[in-house]
């Protein structure tokens, strides 16, 4: 997965360092949380006993950045979380979100016009389905998982009346 450099949680911009290794105190771990400074590190690699240095596979890398996203989230709405509840938390999320291909950002319908492409398709599913709900339930599923593109406007802010 591609780490952002700054990831928004509760009213706070945190920033994600990268770096090859993070220490906490004298030992050496893989990320890190600095409430204070709403700031979290990730190590990209780890040392071994024999003192040489491994890097870090990919999806160990996504679980603990998962790890002190959870972190930061329980932190902030005062979840008040166990280490152990925020590894198993973590682990349960990440394969979540990797095996389904899911988007949890907010649907907005409402004052959407429909471009002339989409009034088209729209007409023809209409046709289609028989049924104007039908139709408009997987037109809108199409353009919501971005199969439909195009189709109908950006979200319109209401016109003030006078
Ligand atoms: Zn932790």
């Amino acid at each position: 997965m591609k780490i952002p450099s700054r990831i928004k949680i509760g009213g706070h911009s945190i920033r994600v360092v990268t770096c090859p290794f993070v220490r906490d105190g004298k030992a050496t771990v893989r990320g890190l949380t600095e409430y204070p400074e709403r700031r979290m590190r990730l190590a990209t690699h780890y040392l071994k006993p024999n003192h040489r240095s491994g890097r870090i596979c990919e999806s160990e890398m996504a679980v603990t950045f998962m790890h002190e996203i959870v972190h930061h989230v329980e932190d902030v709405y005062g979840a008040n979380m166990s280490e152990k509840q925020v590894t198993r938390l973590a682990e349960g999320l990440l394969q979540v979100f990797r095996d389904n291909p899911l988007n949890f950002r907010a649907i907005r319908r409402k004052n959407m016009p429909l471009t002339a492409k989409g009034k088209k398709v729209m007409g023809a599913m209409k046709k289609t389905y028989g049924s104007d709900e039908k139709a408009k339930e997987v037109f809108y599923a199409s353009a919501n998982s971005g199969k439909l593109k195009g189709v109908h406007g950006k979200h319109k802010k209401a016109k003030k009346r006078r």
